[in-house]
């Protein structure tokens, strides 16, 4: 490689289990472009040095990664309005007088995965629960909102974090308890954002209390693919969309601002990645 391919990459500690590498590295070879994308293990006290010098070395831009996300927004000489009404950042663009630009795109990746899966799917057609209020859900929260859902019913297990997100997020979210009665009852949309179900978490007990068929489930967690949650909603006759598109499609603004091409998420690329 010559010194002006462009390079770009993943941040995060721990950093060996994300499959950013293989998602970039697939588009890269797809679209025959000239560039790489690594995976960089940073403690947080050395995220602002780091940051510092990587476009000294070619790099156009990051994703971060837990637990960097909210520090990398507090570093950043501009921020998108997604990224503030989010509170934290994963994709980092450098700006060519120094610094760089902190973008989230957690949310319209949720949203591009929900439309992709369930192309009939309508924000107005009724309210949406959401389990759980850590930093994918704010993005999901924000998303749901910003399309248009007229009402999110935010439940999690540590209620003062639904209620914190609720006021700066406004009337239209509504703090439930993950057993309350009729949690689910009329529900268009129901997401799961906790990390029940994922793989070494044990399983998802939650009721979903008056889930009705005809409602859209969808899950965050991508391993398993098909979640304890996903088969819940299915055996009360929900449609469901899984995690993985979610992950593909939230890295399509990086890569297209650092590498020049807006690349597609295909069901080759899904495959790639499940198998790496
Ligand atoms: P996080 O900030 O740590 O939040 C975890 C959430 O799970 C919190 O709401 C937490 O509730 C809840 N939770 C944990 N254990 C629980 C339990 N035993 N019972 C009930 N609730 C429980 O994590 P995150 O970054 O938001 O990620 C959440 C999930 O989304 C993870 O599985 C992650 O892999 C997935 N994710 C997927 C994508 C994608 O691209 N598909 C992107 C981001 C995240 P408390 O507030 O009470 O602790």
């Amino acid at each position: 490689m010559s010194g002006d391919v462009p390079l770009a990459g993943v941040i995060g500690d721990p950093i060996g289990h994300s499959r950013s590498p293989v998602l970039h590295g697939y588009w890269l070879r797809a679209l025959g472009l000239r560039g790489a994308y690594v995976p960089l293990h940073v403690r947080a006290d050395d995220l602002a040095q780091v940051l510092e010098a990587l476009p000294k070395a070619g790099f156009r831009g990051v994703n971060v990664t837990v637990p960097h996300k909210e520090l990398a927004l507090s570093l950043a000489a501009e921020v998108t309005e997604r990224a503030r009404r989010i509170g934290a950042a994963n994709t980092l663009t450098f700006l060519p007088g120094g610094g760089f630009e902190a973008d989230n795109t957690d949310g319209v990746g949720f949203m591009a995965n929900l439309r992709a899966g369930a192309p009939g799917w309508r924000p107005e057609a009724g309210p949406a629960v959401l389990l759980g209020a850590g930093g994918a859900a704010r993005a999901v929260l924000d998303a749901l909102l910003d399309a248009g859902v007229p009402e999110v019913r935010l439940a999690n297990r540590t209620r003062a974090r639904a209620e914190a997100l609720a006021e700066v997020f406004g009337p239209r979210v509504t703090v439930r308890a993950l057993d309350a009665p009729g949690l689910c009852a009329g529900a268009a949309t129901v997401v799961n954002a906790t990390t029940l179900g994922m793989d070494g978490a044990g399983g998802f007990s939650l009721p979903l209390d008056g889930l009705e068929a005809g409602a859209l489930a969808t899950d965050l967690i991508y391993a398993p693919l098909d979640t304890p949650f996903l088969q819940a909603a299915r055996a009360r006759g929900c449609a469901t969309v899984d995690g993985l598109g979610m992950l593909l499609h939230q890295g399509a603004p990086g890569f297209a601002r650092w590498f020049g091409a807006m690349p597609e998420v295909t069901e080759a690329l899904r495959e790639a990645v499940l198998a790496a």
